[in-house]
């Protein structure tokens, strides 16, 4: 009778601590094979690009992967992407709303200077949405007129980016983030988050963003993102390289999904432009997303 007791209690602390280190296993395994299986589809998304993707996710603010190839520095010139923040600015002050319209013809003249958008002939009057979607440099220039260096530095660092007042400079430049000021994927993909999570559906600055971002990728200039399996919302950004100013970057900052974000992410790729790197690579990065979440 002992014997038997003392067997079964044995029996059962065996079980008890099998079933304690499967869990501790299985609680271990699959985040650490995840956050492997994420890293490896930015970097096949990558291909044989230069570049870097950090994906965090929405709801705790973790960053799920963080991959770079070879060959890439830590932040560069934040382009268009940064047209979301100068709007913030620009909405937050109430100088402007999202019915005011600024009328682009291609061409400006700032400081006996002529400087061109990327649609010939211009985009018209345009409303913020609108200029977000199609990124119009022209209507961004005229914007920030009604804005300061103090201010877009004081919206840069409401999504907790510090950016020197000097290195915003001229305005209009860092209202299209041509200014000389740099950030990181890491950066982007963290105030992608952080936007996502202030949109409320109403008209707040988040929320008018978040609107003009799904346009982006439904008839914008990332609008090759319908076919990504998972709908998104985003801004594109191409800015010039310092030593060439011929030469550009791609940039892909947003969420997904569009409606219900659940991973926040910024695609940056060396060479090439928003268009021909950056989106090809976020779809492809995407595509894996939607087939590892067939629920979305
Ligand atoms: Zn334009």
């Amino acid at each position: 009778m002992e014997a038997g007791r003392a067997h079964k209690a044995l029996f059962c602390y065996f079980r008890l601590s099998l079933s304690v280190a499967s869990t501790v296993l299985f609680a271990l395994l699959p985040s650490k094979t995840a956050a492997a299986d994420l890293t490896d589809a930015c970097l096949r998304a990558l291909g044989s690009r230069t570049g870097e993707i950090c994906i965090v996710d929405v709801r705790t603010g973790r960053i799920l992967a963080d991959a770079r190839t070879d060959g890439v520095r830590t932040a560069y010139a934040p382009g268009s992407t940064a047209k979301l923040i100068t709007a913030y600015a620009a909405l937050h002050k109430g100088v402007i709303n999202p019915a005011t319209r600024f009328v682009c013809r291609n061409a400006i003249r700032i400081g006996g200077r002529t400087y061109h958008c990327t649609k010939p002939g211009g985009h018209g009057a345009l409303r913020l949405e609108d200029a977000i979607a199609s990124s119009c440099n022209i209507w961004f220039y005229q914007a920030s007129e009604r804005l300061t260096c103090a201010d877009l530095q004081k919206a840069w660092a409401a999504f907790g980016l510090a950016i020197p007042e000097k290195s915003l400079k001229p305005v209009f430049r860092a209202a299209v983030g041509e200014s000389g000021f740099t950030v990181t994927p890491a950066q982007m993909a963290l105030l992608m988050r952080n936007i996502a999570l202030q949109d409320t559906g109403s008209n707040n600055p988040c929320s008018v963003l978040c609107r003009a971002m799904r346009k982006v990728t439904t008839s914008g200039t990332a609008s090759a993102l319908k076919g990504a399996g998972v709908s998104c919302a985003g801004k594109t950004g191409s800015p010039s390289q310092p030593q060439d100013s011929q030469r550009r970057h791609g940039w892909f900052v947003g969420f997904a999904p569009a409606h219900n974000p659940q991973i926040a992410f910024a695609v940056f790729c060396l060479d090439g432009n928003a268009y021909r790197t950056a989106v090809p690579v976020t779809v492809k990065l995407l595509k894996s997303y939607a087939a590892q979440k067939p629920g979305n």
